[in-house]
């Protein structure tokens, strides 16, 4: 069988290229072709040799996750069903800003977190995906707005990545770091480190490591206590608050740029909005540089919550603003093609594990 090179480090392209009998610097050239240009067929890569190219169809594949269906907001978010070899799904999406846009990306099919308030967390955790698979997604994510070969920043549409689709990044860690470094390589697509940012429910052990990769983090923060975090977040039984915590203490410390942490707080009516949890988040961030994201809720069939009102957010937010916390209530995108925060869900296309 073939193998699949998307994937692969750069040290572990040369290793495949000397196993077929080139010599290492070629690997370059490929990775360009690959990476830079975006191009999956061995016979368009013109500046390699006609025996070099042989060889390399007779070995190797490349492959884009394939696109099953793709569907444009009327705010023109974009959504995109991808289906990788072994017909495993994911779903994939493209949020538009003025200047910018990210592409947010899945790390396992399914999700083993049970985050109560999340639609995604309803279908269970088929499989880890593989570092070409997660880098695939940006790939085809790529494809379908033509940018290929990797354009300078400022005229890129594609130019964040947010690692906050299906799945805890930090139970893929191995997987997603080697993803991490493929994106981020300056001959291939060349995102920086401070374009991608890595969301966490709360794998506190590990959270650290993301500021060695230099990478931003995101927390799906939720709730102010233990109480309340238990009963929306399994995760907090393992990793309490205090502990979380002091992991994003540990990650700004050894944060070289700095990076403010992005805290995500769905607003659940009843649960988590009241003023006094708002002053209970206060002394939970005290010595810490963070932005909240309140994130109206988007109810979906058969989940026990509602979103807070239109009012009770604002004064959530009032309250922390006025204590010189950011706190902007996140705009809803995509609500209509159901790709919104926590709607990402493709249980109806996949076999789910007994
Ligand atoms: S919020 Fe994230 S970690 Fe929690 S169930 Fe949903 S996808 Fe999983």
């Amino acid at each position: 069988m073939k193998k699949e090179l998307i994937g692969l480090t750069f040290d572990e392209l040369k290793d495949e290229l000397v196993q077929i009998g080139e010599k290492p610097f070629r690997a370059k050239q490929l990775w360009q072709w690959i990476y830079n240009k975006g191009e999956t067929d061995f016979d368009k890569m013109s500046s390699l040799s006609k025996d070099f190219r042989t060889k390399l169809k007779e070995n190797y594949t490349l492959t884009h996750p394939k696109i099953v269906t793709e569907q444009t907001s009327v705010d023109g978010t974009r959504k995109w069903l991808m289906e990788f070899q072994d017909g495993a799904r994911v779903e994939c999406v493209y949020i538009p800003e003025t200047d910018r846009g990210a592409v947010c990306i899945s790390t396992q099919v399914g999700c083993a977190q049970g985050c109560k308030f999340c639609h995604t967390g309803t279908q269970k955790c088929q499989r880890n995906l593989t570092a070409g698979e997660i880098v695939g997604q940006v790939m085809s994510a790529r494809d379908s707005y033509g940018e290929w070969p990797t354009k300078t920043d400022e005229n890129r549409l594609l130019s964040n990545v947010v690692v906050m689709g299906m799945g805890e990044p930090l139970y893929n860690f191995e997987n997603l770091k080697k993803a991490l470094s493929i994106l981020n390589d300056g001959d291939g697509m060349a995102i920086s480190k401070r374009k991608i940012t890595v969301s966490t429910s709360g794998r506190a052990d590990k959270i650290p490591e993301l500021a060695d990769i230099g990478v931003k983090l995101a927390i799906s923060l939720h709730a102010p206590t233990d109480e309340i975090r238990n009963k929306i977040m399994p995760v907090n039984r393992k990793f309490p608050l205090a502990e979380l915590v002091k992991a994003c203490r540990e990650y700004q410390k050894r944060c070289e740029h700095r990076h403010y942490i992005t805290m995500e707080y769905v607003m659940l009516k009843g649960i988590n909005d009241s003023l006094e949890c708002a002053e209970k988040l206060i002394p939970l961030v005290k010595n810490l540089e963070v932005k909240f994201n309140l994130i109206p809720f988007h109810p979906w069939e058969g989940c026990p919550f509602e979103c807070s009102s239109n009012n009770t957010m604002h004064k959530f937010s009032k309250f922390l603003e006025d204590r010189f916390i950011a706190a902007p209530i996140r705009r809803s995108r995509g609500e209509d093609i159901m790709a919104a925060c926590g709607q990402l869900k493709s249980a109806n296309k996949n076999k789910e594990k007994k």
